[in-house]
Order: structure tokens, then C-alpha cells, then sequence
């Protein structure tokens, strides 16, 4: 064997495994591999980068706010500057309550609660829509209250890939880029040459990877290949249980008073700028990225953008003009006539079962993928679960010391819990 594992995938959740198991065991020789020329550039590199440490199923809000614990973590302990902003997360409703929160989230401060009058004062926002026949067109409704999830922010992707890729190597790992593995190997567990193996009545298992090069044999190969997982996968008939499905985002400058105002809107943190914020129906969600005083806009669209896997999405200019901006001037006329001065658009890789990641060990292959909207921000703690699959083990410690048991998002002995996709 070249390697004791291989990693293919050096996006967030690929580079997280590969430095929880150099962490664990530095003797491990572990070989981190991408066909991009450098870590971070698949989906990782485009994402909105938020985080936030309450999901509505318990393992994500459990995954999510250990990751949280670590970026702290890196950046306050560590030294090691991740660029987060504590901005919070402000879900905009039209009803009284939200499906998102307990109650016990507001008694114990971690959501902050906005009644009408705060949101009027605090945003120059226009709460009321109804009666508008073209609001009433689009379906929109008035605003009720606002909940902020107090841990929760933006960080910088590329200094946490930093952060993971420049530990990895620390450690001993190996990376190799601009490496596209074509295939799986699949041999039977016990050769016996005859042609063709395996044949059915052979134990199979996965014992390395076919780059366009080159063989390269490992005791296990680790798939955090993302969106791209299928193409791996479904050719030795292992399943993957993710679609591929486009995402976009359009940045708007804050070239007007009104929208330099709403941008560093004071009273909801202690950066003094809005919070990542979503709207009602149809959940548009915009973050104010105050290094370079625009917005980030996007909205996930459901039924009719359909699953496909696409090398190279393009964003479309008509989905903000005709889907996003209506909705997003009913609510903030500070935005009418202004347009995006970039847009870009990535793939979320969907669990559309149940919405959790999922992770799990088959025939020598380790999966780890299906963050759908929010590998960013849990890729420390299903970097960790990765690892403790590799390593055998059934439970693992997450940062801060809580345990989880791998097999909970796993396939044969999954826990199910549905999560609230944005
Ligand atoms: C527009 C948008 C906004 C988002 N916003 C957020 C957010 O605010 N917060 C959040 O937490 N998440 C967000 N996400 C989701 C987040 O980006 C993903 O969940 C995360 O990046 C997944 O990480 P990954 O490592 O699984 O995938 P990727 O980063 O895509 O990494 C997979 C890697 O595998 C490599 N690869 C694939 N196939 C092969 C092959 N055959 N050979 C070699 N290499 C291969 C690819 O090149 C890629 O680098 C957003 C996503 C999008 C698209």
C-alpha cells in the first residue's frame, strides 16, 4: 500500500477529515487529493460562508455549534485569524413564532426576539406589503417579528482552508492537485486471477484510486468529493443518497446613503452592521459583507431548478431580476434600480431525504458529503466524525467535549431527524 488512506476532495469537509486523522495519529500517511490546483475551489470557495449554532434537527444545531467552538477556538486560542464576524442571523417572519426556535433558545439568550417597532426603528425596512397588489402578485406578507441567532456570523473560507491545509501538511500529510481520480479500484478481498474479478460470490473493497497518471493503493480511501460524489460511487454501485443542485449569489454594492445605512445598521452586534438576514416566503437571504461594503444576495429555489451536476455553474442574471428582486424592493426599497456588480453560482450537494449530512464506511470506501447548505460551518465536527470512522471507533468527542455517535448520520442505523433547508 502507497498510503493508509487516501482523501479524495480537498474542499472543507475533505480537508477537516484529513487533519482529524493526522491530529489523532500523526504516523497515519495520509494523501489529500484534488483536481483543482489548490484546496477550497470547488463548493467550498462558494459559499456565503455563514454560520449559525440552531438548526431545527438536534444533530445539526449539535454539529453546527461545536464547529462554531472550534472556529472560536482557532482564532481567540490559537492565534490563528479566521475572520469571523459575530453578526447574528435574523430570521424576518410573517408569523408570531418560528418553527426554528424553542423556547428555551429565548430564555437562555441565545435569540434575541424584535418586535415591529425595533424592526422599524432598527432597519428602514418596510414591514407591511399586504394591500400592495403587486406584493399580493408575488404572495408576500407582512412582517411579524424578528429572531436573531446571537452565535452565528460570516468567516473567511479561505483562511480556514488555510488553516486545515496548512496543519495537515504540518503534521506530515500529503497533498496532490490538479488530480482528477477517474475511477475506484474495486479487487476482490482474495485474488484468485481469474478474469474479470470480483465476481459475485467475492468479497469486494475499494483499495485505492486511477488518476489519469497513475495507481495509487491505500488501506482505505476517504470520498469528499462533494456534488462530483456520483461519479465515483454509482460505478461500483455504491449510493450515494445526494443530488447535485445549483445555488447562486449576486453581490450589490452599497453605493447609496440608504444602502450604506441598512448596511451598518446599528443595535443588533457588536460589529454594528446587519445581520446575515432571510426574509419571509420565498427566503431570500442577504449578507452584509462589510470588508468591501456590499451585499450578498441568494435564494434557494426548489421545485423547478432541477438535480443535475454541473462542472462549471453559471449564475443567471434573469433569476435575480425576475426572482429576487421584486420580493427583495417590496421589503427594502433602498435597493430599487441597483444591480449586481458580480454574481457567481456553485452546486449545494443535497441530502433530500432528510436534510442532514451523511457519513458513512462501505467496502473500504469512507463517504462523507451531503452538507447540503451548510458545510462550512459543521466541517469541523464531520471532519471529526470521518476520522472516528476511519479509526474503527463508534462515538467521537466533539470539540468542547460532547459526544455523538458516528452511526447517527450513517444509512443502516441513521437517526432520522428532519432538518429546515434554506
Ligand atoms: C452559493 C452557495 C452558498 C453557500 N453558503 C453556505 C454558507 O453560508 N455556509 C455554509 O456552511 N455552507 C454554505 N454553502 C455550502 C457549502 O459551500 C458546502 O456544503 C461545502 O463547501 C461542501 O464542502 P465539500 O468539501 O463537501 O465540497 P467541495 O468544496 O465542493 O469539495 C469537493 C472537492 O472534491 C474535488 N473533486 C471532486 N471530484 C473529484 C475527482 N474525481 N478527483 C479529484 N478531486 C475531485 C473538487 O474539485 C472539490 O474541490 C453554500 C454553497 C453554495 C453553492
Amino acid at each position: 500500500m502507497d498510503y493508509d488512506v487516501i482523501v479524495v476532495g480537498a474542499g472543507v469537509l475533505g480537508l477537516s477529515t484529513a487533519y482529524h486523522i493526522k491530529l489523532e495519529k500523526p504516523d497515519e500517511r495520509v494523501l489529500l487529493i484534488d483536481k483543482k490546483p489548490a484546496p477550497g475551489q470547488g463548493n467550498s470557495g462558494k459559499s456565503a460562508e455563514c454560520f449559525r449554532n440552531i438548526f431545527y434537527s438536534e444533530i445539526n444545531t449539535l454539529l453546527a455549534d461545536t464547529s462554531i467552538d472550534f472556529f472560536f477556538h482557532v482564532q481567540n486560542e490559537k492565534k490563528f485569524d479566521l475572520g469571523i464576524r459575530k453578526v447574528g442571523y435574523l430570521f424576518l417572519t410573517a408569523e408570531e413564532k418560528s418553527r426554528l426556535f424553542k423556547r428555551e433558545h429565548i430564555e437562555k439568550g441565545e435569540v434575541k426576539v424584535y418586535e415591529r417597532e425595533d424592526l422599524r426603528k432598527l432597519l428602514k425596512i418596510n414591514l407591511d406589503v399586504e394591500g400592495d397588489r403587486e406584493a399580493e402578485m408575488l404572495g408576500l406578507r407582512n412582517i411579524q417579528k424578528g429572531f436573531q441567532i446571537v452565535k452565528a456570523g460570516y468567516l473567511s473560507v479561505s483562511k480556514l482552508v488555510d488553516f486545515y491545509e496548512s496543519r495537515f501538511k504540518r503534521l506530515g500529510g500529503k497533498t496532490l492537485y490538479r488530480t482528477r481520480v477517474k475511477k475506484l479500484i474495486l479487487k476482490p478481498k482474495e485474488e484468485l486471477g481469474f478474469p474479470c474479478e470480483p465476481h459475485i460470490w467475492q468479497d469486494a473493497e475499494v483499495i485505492g484510486v486511477e488518476t489519469g497518471r497513475e495507481k495509487i493503493y491505500a488501506k482505505k480511501t476517504i470520498l469528499a468529493t462533494g456534488a462530483w460524489s456520483n461519479t465515483l460511487m454509482h460505478p461500483i454501485g455504491l449510493e450515494t443518497y445526494m443530488n447535485p443542485k445549483k445555488r447562486q449569489l449576486f453581490v450589490l454594492e452599497a453605493k447609496t446613503k440608504e444602502l450604506k445605512e441598512l448596511l451598518y445598521s446599528k443595535g443588533f452586534n457588536d460589529e454594528e452592521i446587519l445581520p446575515f438576514t432571510i426574509l419571509p416566503q420565498p427566503l431570500i437571504w442577504m449578507r452584509a459583507t462589510m470588508e468591501e461594503d456590499t451585499f450578498w444576495i441568494g435564494c434557494a429555489d426548489e421545485i423547478g431548478r432541477g438535480f443535475k451536476l454541473e462542472d462549471d455553474p453559471k449564475p443567471e442574471k434573469y433569476f435575480y431580476i425576475y426572482g429576487i428582486r421584486p420580493v427583495l424592493e417590496k421589503y427594502f426599497p433602498q435597493f430599487k434600480d441597483q444591480k449586481p456588480v458580480n454574481m457567481w453560482a456553485g452546486q449545494y450537494a443535497v441530502n433530500s431525504y432528510d436534510g442532514c449530512p451523511i457519513a458513512y464506511e462501505e467496502n473500504g470506501v469512507i463517504f462523507v458529503t451531503s452538507a447540503t447548505d451548510r458545510g462550512i460551518q459543521i466541517s469541523p465536527s464531520l471532519g471529526k466524525v470521518a476520522s472516528a470512522i476511519y479509526f474503527g471507533e463508534e462515538q467521537v468527542e466533539l470539540f468542547g467535549g460532547k459526544m455523538f455517535r458516528v452511526s447517527d448520520i450513517g444509512v443502516k442505523k441513521r437517526k432520522i431527524e428532519y432538518e429546515l433547508v434554506l
